[in-house]
C-alpha cells in the first residue's frame, strides 16, 4: 500500500518545502526540529535506524537557526534537519561505524562533509544505522543489529547506508548523508523508494569518512528529491585540501542546472543490465520509465559494456584489499576496543580485533590480505587493478556515444533479513548493477521509477565524471513526469 498525501503535515514535506515553509515564518526550526525527534523516537524500536540521537545538540541548534532567520542572517540549509551516517566522524558524539571496536569511539573533529552542512546551517538529529565499516548489502553487519524496511518490516532496507535510506524513507528525517563504496547509497535508496546520489570519486571530500575501500569511497546523500539532492550537493561538494584525493573541479550551481530538459538527451540502456539475472517484473519498471523520459524528448540507445560482468570479481579483490590496509589500524592501541589483560602484544592484538571486528568484516579482512600477499599478488590484486582499467575503459567508450547510462539500481525489489545471510556471493550480487561506477570513479543516482508487489523499484542513471548535474537534472525532469517518488510506506505516513 502506499500513500500519496502531499499534505501539510512537516515530516511528509521534503528539504526545499521545508525551506520555504521555515523562510516565510509558517512555522520554526525548533517545531521541526521537535517533530522529527518525535517521530524518530517513536519509530526507533520498529527501524533501529539510529545508533545515536543527538536530541538536546538539534534543539540547541535549532534554536540558534531560529535567531539566525529573525536577524536576517544564516546559510541556504539554515534549520534544516538532516542525520549523517555514522562513519561520518562528529566532534563530540560517538562515531561508531557500527562496529564493536569502535562501540564508544569519539572523534575530535567533524568530517569535511559534517563541517560543510553544518557551516550552511544544516541541523544533525542524529546518527544512522549502517553495515560494519560499510560492509554489506542488507544492514545485517551491524553491532547494533539489523535496519529493518519501513515498508515491511520484515524486510531489509538494503545496505550498507540502511539506516539513513530507512530514516528517509519512513519520513522521520527530510535527508541523510551516505556512503557508496560499490552501492551503498543507490542500493538502499532503490529498496527504501528513496533518492540516492553517488558523486564522482573526488567531488566530495573523504576528509573524516572512515575509510573502508580508500579508492572506492565517496560521500553522498539520500533525500525524497532529486531536487533535494541538489540542495545537499551545492553545500558538500569542493575541492578540500585536507583530502588529497579531492578534485579541484568548480562546483556548478545543481539547483539552478535542474531545469533543463531531456530534450536531446541520449541515454543508453545497457544490454548487460537487462540479463537473466534481473527480476522480469523491475525489469518492466526501468523500461517504463525509460519511454516516460523517450516521450520527453531524450532517445534512447542499446550499449554494451563488455567487461561489466567482471566488476563484482574485481570488486570483491580491490575492496577487501583496500579494507585490509585501512583497517589495521583499529589494534587495541589506538582506537577503539582494546581487549582485557592480554598475556603480551600480538595478543591484545589479536584479541582486541577478534572481539571487535564481527565476521563479514574478518572475511574481508582475510581476503584482502591473501590477494595482497607475496605470491598471490600479481594473480589476484594486479589482475584485478588490469580489469578494473577494462571497465573503465568500457564506461568511457560507451559515454562517447551517449551523455548517460540508465538501467536498474538492484537485480530485485527488498528481500528478507536472514534470507542472504547465509550465502555472501549471493549478497554481493545485490551491487551487480552499481559496482561499475566505483570502480570508474563516475557519478550516479537511484530514484524511485515504480513498484512491484507494493514494494519500490529503483531506476539508476550513471554519467561521465563530473556530470551530477546531468544527472540531477535528468531525475528532476523524470519527477515531474511521474510522482513515485512522494509515495511513502503507509505505516509511516
Ligand atoms: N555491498 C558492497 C559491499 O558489501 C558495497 C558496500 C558499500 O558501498 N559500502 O562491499
Amino acid at each position: 500500500m502506499t500513500s500519496n498525501r502531499a499534505g501539510n503535515a512537516l515530516h511528509l514535506r521534503t528539504l526545499a518545502q521545508l525551506r520555504t515553509g521555515l523562510a516565510d515564518g509558517e512555522f520554526s526550526s525548533r517545531e521541526l526540529t521537535e517533530t522529527l525527534l518525535a517521530r524518530i523516537d517513536h519509530h526507533q524500536g520498529s527501524l533501529n535506524a539510529f545508533v545515536t540521537v543527538t536530541a538536546d545538540a538539534a534543539l540547541a541548534q535549532a534554536a540558534i537557526a531560529d535567531a539566525n532567520r529573525a536577524a536576517g542572517k544564516g546559510g541556504p540549509l539554515n534549520g534544516l534537519p538532516i542525520v549523517h551516517k555514522d562513519l561520518f566522524c562528529t566532534k563530540g558524539v560517538r562515531t561508531t561505524c557500527g562496529s564493536r571496536i569502535l562501540r564508544d569511539f569519539v572523534s575530535p573533529y567533524d568530517a569535511a562533509v559534517v563541517s560543510r552542512l553544518a557551516d550552511a546551517g544544516a541541523i544533525m538529529l542524529g546518527k544512522t544505522n549502517m553495515d560494519e565499516f560499510a560492509m554489506g548489502s542488507s544492514n545485517e553487519t551491524s553491532f547494533f543489529g539489523p535496519v529493518t524496511n519501513p515498508w515491511d518490516t520484515r524486510l531489509s532496507p538494503g545496505g550498507s547506508s540502511g539506516g539513513s535510506a530507512a530514516a528517509v524513507a519512513a519520513r522521520l528525517v527530510p535527508a541523510a548523508t551516505g556512503t557508496d563504496t560499490g552501492g551503498s547509497i543507490r542500493q538502499p535508496a532503490a529498496l527504501t523508494g528513496t533518492v540516492g546520489l553517488k558523486p564522482t570519486y573526488g567531488r566530495v571530500s573523504r576528509f573524516g569518512m572512515v575509510a573502508f575501500a580508500s579508492s572506492l569511497d565517496q560521500a553522498g546523500v539520500i533525500t525524497r528529491s532529486a531536487e533535494d539532492a541538489a540542495l545537499l550537493m551545492n553545500a558538500m561538494a569542493g575541492i578540500d585540501a585536507r583530502d588529497s584525493t579531492s578534485a579541484d573541479q568548480p562546483v556548478p550551481d545543481y539547483t539552478a542546472g535542474l531545469a533543463d530538459s531531456v530534450k536531446g538527451l541520449r541515454i543508453g540502456m545497457v544490454r548487460q543490465h537487462f540479463d537473466a539475472g534481473l527480476n522480469a517484473a523491475c525489469a518492466d519498471r526501468v523500461r517504463a520509465s525509460l519511454r516516460a523520459l523517450e516521450e520527453a524528448g531524450a532517445s534512447l540507445v542499446e550499449v554494451d559494456l563488455p567487461s561489466i560482468g567482471l566488476s563484482v570479481p574485481t570488486y570483491y579483490v580491490v575492496a577487501p584489499a583496500e579494507c585490509s590496509s585501512n583497517l589495521s589500524r583499529f589494534d587495541g592501541v589506538r582506537f577503539g576496543h582494546r581487549a582485557e589483560n592480554p598475556k603480551d602484544l600480538l595478543d591484545l592484538y589479536c584479541r582486541s580485533r577478534g572481539e571487535g571486528f564481527g565476521a563479514e568484516v574478518k572475511r574481508r579482512i582475510m581476503t584482502g590480505t591473501y590477494v595482497l600477499s607475496a605470491g598471490y599478488y600479481d594473480a589476484y590484486y594486479l589482475k584485478a587493478q588490469k580489469v578494473r582499467q577494462l571497465i573503465s575503459r568500457d564506461f568511457s567508450e560507451t559515454f562517447a556515444k551517449v551523455d548517460i547510462i540508465a538501467g536498474p539500481t538492484a537485480p530485485t525489489t527488498a528481500f528478507a533479513l536472514g534470507e542472504k545471510t547465509d550465502d555472501p556471493i549471493t549478497m554481493y550480487l545485490n551491487d551487480i548493477y552499481t559496482i561499475g561506477a566505483n570502480l570508474a570513479g563516475l557519478p550516479g543516482i537511484s530514484l524511485p521509477c515504480g513498484f512491484v508487489d507494493d514494494l519500490p523499484v529503483g531506476l539508476q542513471l550513471v554519467g561521465p565524471h563530473f556530470a551530477e548535474a546531468r544527472l540531477l537534472s535528468c531525475a528532476h525532469q523524470y519527477q515531474q513526469l511521474t510522482d513515485w517518488h512522494s509515495r511513502g510506506p503507509e505505516d509511516y505516513a
